[in-house]
């Protein structure tokens, strides 16, 4: 089965390791991919644990919940990035992630994120919604 962040990779090769805890992304966008594959399949705790712990306050896991599951996932396009690469301590990424939402409307989500490395490991820090 191909992953669901759209990779064109198997689920178990891409982002299934990362969700598991078997594997770290090595990138933050490999971290931002595995994060909208966890809104897909609803893995909650793994979005909370995958932000920085200075900005999970702001994120609350009702709130999450209801918008991965009332939304249909359905594609992933990364539009730029800026570092964020295996020897960087920090790096943003721009996506487009597209869903269908809780009343079957076609839904853009255009967003800018922040990621921050600490101690070898990818956290999504903050971002900015972008209009489409
Ligand atoms: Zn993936």
């Amino acid at each position: 089965m191909n992953c669901y962040c759209c990779s064109e990779r198997e689920f178990e090769d891409c982002c299934q390791p990362f969700i598991g805890g078997i594997a770290k992304p090595a990138t933050a966008e490999e971290l931002m991919r595995s994060r909208f594959t966890a809104y897909a399949t609803v893995q909650v705790e793994y979005i909370l644990r995958t932000t920085h712990p200075s900005t999970r306050k702001f994120h609350d896991a009702e709130s999450i919940k209801i918008w991965a599951r009332s939304s249909n996932w359905e594609n992933l396009e990364i539009i730029s990035k800026t570092e964020g690469e295996a020897n960087d301590k920090s790096g943003t990424v721009e996506f487009k992630a597209f869903y269908t939402d809780a009343d079957g409307k076609p839904q853009i989500h255009h967003e800018k994120s922040n990621f921050r490395k600490e101690l070898g490991k990818w956290f999504f820090v903050d971002g900015k919604v972008l209009s489409n």
